[in-house]
């Protein structure tokens, strides 16, 4: 078994500014990818960019990445670090503006061009990236992946290498107070299916279980809190921490049915990412269950709760596990979910008849 583990992490409040002449390695010219107003809300601008101008690290920044980002972005973007010529991307955000700037600094290195997209076989070099996260979810931080819909082919998908992974991630738990209630959610329900899926996983592996147990553990005791009370600092910085490790133990053993099922409900429906995982993922729960029973007592005794008592503590949340779903869509994308990559990582082998039925059981 092998263990890649090669991102450089710094923890804590006020990390960035404790720990930026780390930067210093790279060079002295940065180009920013971020959203709309994540960088700002967060406060993430407020300290950077003293620090850039100060260290007399050129930058620019790009701001204009939306959620579940779009390859024609990237390439818009891509054209600008061409001509700019970094020698460092800062991603700043949630999953999506850190996955952006992933897929920004492959196709800049490369040069490639739409057709390439996706290909990770074809990817041979990479501008550094460096992640500052504002959700805690994706675990992108921690992770060799970017997630990115191409909206001609309506097409969400991942594409990872290990060049992809972070050299630098700032993890400040600060940076989440901002997040409105349903973001702090959501977020925290994606973590929650990476660490279940590195169980589900066929490439489950032991080091990962402690991480994922106590993972699991930190969200269903801190979630409840800090939708109570969003600036509760230490509970914020528990689902960080839950957060990483999500991201920790999927840069092994990659995502399963549980993510490859909710990207049409994202593309189609518009649901969050994380809100589209746990529509299903009681229905995962069930399905896998039998395949990987030992592990999930044994995480269940962990945590001090039972299967039922989890399904509960789920609808608590307010994720819902009803939509209005149509039976077009549900012909349009079985196809599309048994084509991608993280198939061949269920736990048995799951055909199109039941995919549809995990929609199906959606229908209001
Ligand atoms: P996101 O799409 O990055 O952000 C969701 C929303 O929250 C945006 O409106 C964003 O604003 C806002 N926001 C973010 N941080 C904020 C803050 N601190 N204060 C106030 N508002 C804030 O959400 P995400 O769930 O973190 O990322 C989802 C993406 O990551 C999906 O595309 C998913 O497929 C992908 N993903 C990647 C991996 C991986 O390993 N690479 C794993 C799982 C999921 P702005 O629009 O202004 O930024
Ligand atoms: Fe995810």
């Amino acid at each position: 078994m092998r263990y890649f583990m090669p991102t450089e992490l710094f923890w804590g409040k006020d990390t960035l500014v404790k720990n930026f002449e780390s930067l210093n390695r790279f060079g002295k010219k940065a180009f920013v990818v971020t959203g709309r107003s994540s960088a700002i809300k967060s406060g993430v601008l407020d300290d950077l960019l003293p620090l850039l101008s100060n260290n007399k690290i050129e930058y620019k920044i790009f701001d204009k990445i939306t959620e579940n980002p779009l390859l024609s972005t990237i390439q818009q973007a891509t054209k600008e670090v061409i001509d700019f010529n970094p020698e460092m991307i800062i991603g700043i955000g949630g999953g999506s503006p850190i996955d952006a700037a992933k897929a920004i600094a492959v196709c800049a290195a490369n040069s490639f061009s739409e057709d390439e997209f996706y290909q990770a076989d074809l990817i041979k070099k990479i501008i550094p990236v460096v992640a500052i996260p504002t959700t805690s979810g994706t675990g992108t931080e921690v992770t060799p992946y970017s997630v990115v819909t191409n909206s001609q082919t309506r097409k969400k998908a991942g594409f990872g290498h290990p060049l992809m992974f972070p050299r630098i991630s700032f993890l400040d738990p600060k940076y989440t107070i901002s997040l409105p209630e349903k973001v702090t959610r959501d977020t925290s329900i994606d973590a929650l299916s990476h660490l279940l899926e590195g169980i589900y996983s066929n490439k489950r592996n032991f080091i990962n279980f402690p991480i994922i147990f106590e993972g699991i553990k930190l969200i269903i005791e801190n979630l409840p809190i800090v939708l109570q009370n969003p600036e509760n600092f230490e509970s914020r910085e528990k689902l960080m921490l839950a957060s990483t490790y999500g991201g920790i133990v999927i840069a092994q053993t990659s995502t399963t049915l549980q993510h490859s099922i909710g990207y049409p409900l994202t593309t189609e429906y518009g649901i969050s990412h994380g809100h589209a995982n746990g529509m299903v993922m009681q229905q995962m729960m069930e399905l896998f269950y039998d395949n990987v029973a030992e592990i999930i007592d044994e995480m269940f005794r962990y945590v001090g709760i039972g299967k039922e008592d989890f399904y509960n503590w789920l609808k608590k949340t307010g994720i819902q596990s009803k939509i209005k779903i149509e039976n077009d869509f549900i012909e349009n994308n079985v196809s599309q979910v048994m084509a991608s990559r993280n198939m061949a990582l269920n736990p048995f082998e799951v055909d199109d008849t039941i995919i549809r039925e995990l929609y199906q059981n959606l229908k209001k």
